[in-house]
């Protein structure tokens, strides 16, 4: 987001000077360089919301500058399969939202499933999309980055935000007085906006994806395969991707985890936000709000490579599970919860006035509108004057 902010603004404001405050020793360290890769097509999304709006501009916009750059981009479609015939009108809820939201969909019958992919297996009626497409995120972002530079955008590696006094910006490297603040930092980015009096209605409840590669030669797939959502939750439930050098994985799971960077081990961890975190997920797992206790259980058991592989196989008729070996890189999912209500926040949500401006819940499918995202904030929310 970050990214493709400075870039438009560079495109918009071009005699601004522009910073990117980055912590860490390289950009895409977090969410934009540890996702799926998947370029959603948008139709899980009602149709009054900034992700759908943003995610059909931005799957557009973000296949466009992959063929500008010159950048690898599978285009093999997804297909959404229904595991009983139970789940035909959930899946018929996603076909009607895709309709509203102008998104290209076929619903399939059982034999037409056959037909687009031979491996996948739906009880009841099935969507396919062909505009889901995957890149490599990535090298998505080393090119934002390169284009940046070349403009002149300053890019400050190793450079964490603190905290402010009134104008002033203060990091680990020194003070900064921009003129205007864009918060976009994913994991904290709930944290800079409360430094600055937004966002205090939230707290950041992280959940961590985690992936199987599928080590196996044969050509288990040829599309993406998805089950149907769980309503309640914004996460689309194991799934297969078929990335953009053409393996297979299959995740992400949604594991609750215990603080914002917990990826591996102990690492980055942070006692504070440990306890915070701690407190919520007890208040939730007791409530069972959201279904958050059954997702907790389920999620958990997905360390088990035999268990999660399983879970994927029931959207597949043949697949060897004993090659899904290795787990992949995880990521963590910046996803807010409303701290009156319980529950997890669904849409974006963006607050600012004149001098600050705040992204809170950049979750999926925050990548695939990064580009679309970056032209609303400057068409909607910054004038020439801030
Ligand atoms: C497992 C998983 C799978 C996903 N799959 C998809 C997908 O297939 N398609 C899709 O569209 N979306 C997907 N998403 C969502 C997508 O990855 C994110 O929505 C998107 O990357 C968010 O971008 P961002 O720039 O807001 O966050 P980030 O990429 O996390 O960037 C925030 C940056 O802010 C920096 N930062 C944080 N705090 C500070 C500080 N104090 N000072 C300075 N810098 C700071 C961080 O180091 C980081 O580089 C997925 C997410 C996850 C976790």
């Amino acid at each position: 987001m970050g990214l493709a902010l400075a870039r438009r603004l560079s495109q918009k404001f071009s005699d601004s000077q522009i910073t990117l405050l980055e912590k860490e020793f390289e950009v895409a360290q977090h969410a934009s360089g540890r996702n799926s890769g998947v370029l959603h097509a948008g139709f899980y999304y009602p149709s009054n919301s900034l992700k759908a709006r943003l995610c059909v501009e931005g799957n557009r916009a973000m296949r466009q500058y992959c063929l500008e750059q010159d950048l690898p981009l599978n285009t093999c479609g997804k297909l959404v399969v229904t595991r009983s015939v139970e789940e035909n009108p959930e899946l018929e809820k996603l076909y009607q939202r895709g309709l509203n939201n102008g998104v290209r969909l076929e619903r399939l019958t059982p034999e037409e499933v056959q037909e687009r992919e031979p491996n996948a297996k739906s009880q009841g009626l099935a969507l396919f999309s062909p505009d889901t497409a995957t890149v490599n995120p990535n090298l998505v972002c080393q090119t934002l980055k390169r284009e940046l530079l070349a403009k002149g955008v300053q890019i400050a590696l190793d450079t964490r935000y603190l905290f402010r006094r009134k104008k002033s910006i203060h990091t680990n490297q020194g003070i900064y007085q921009p003129g205007f603040v864009i918060n976009a930092a994913g994991l904290y980015a709930d944290k800079i906006a409360q430094d600055f009096g937004f966002g205090k209605q939230y707290t950041l409840l992280p959940f961590k994806g985690i992936y199987l590669g599928y080590s196996g030669s044969d050509a288990v797939i040829q599309t993406h395969i998805y089950p149907v959502p769980d309503p309640r939750q914004p996460f689309l439930g194991v799934h297969f991707t078929k990335t953009v050098d053409g393996h297979v994985k299959i995740g992400p799971t949604a594991i609750p985890a215990l603080w914002r960077e917990n990826y591996q081990g102990l690492k980055n961890i942070n006692l504070r936000e440990t306890l915070e975190i701690l407190w919520y997920e007890s208040q939730l797992f007791i409530q069972n709000s959201f279904g958050f206790r059954d997702l907790a259980l389920s999620e958990i058991r997905k360390y088990n490579p035999g268990y999660f592989a399983k879970m994927a196989q029931t959207l597949v008729k043949e697949i060897d599970t004993h090659q899904f070996k290795h787990f992949l890189k995880p990521g963590i999912r910046a996803q807010l919860l409303n701290i009156q209500s319980l529950e997890l926040v669904q849409d974006f949500v963006i607050e600012g006035d004149q001098d600050s401006l705040h992204i809170l819940n950049a979750v999926s499918p925050a990548f695939t509108c990064a580009l679309s995202f970056a032209d609303y904030i400057c068409e909607n929310w910054l004038t020439q004057k801030t």
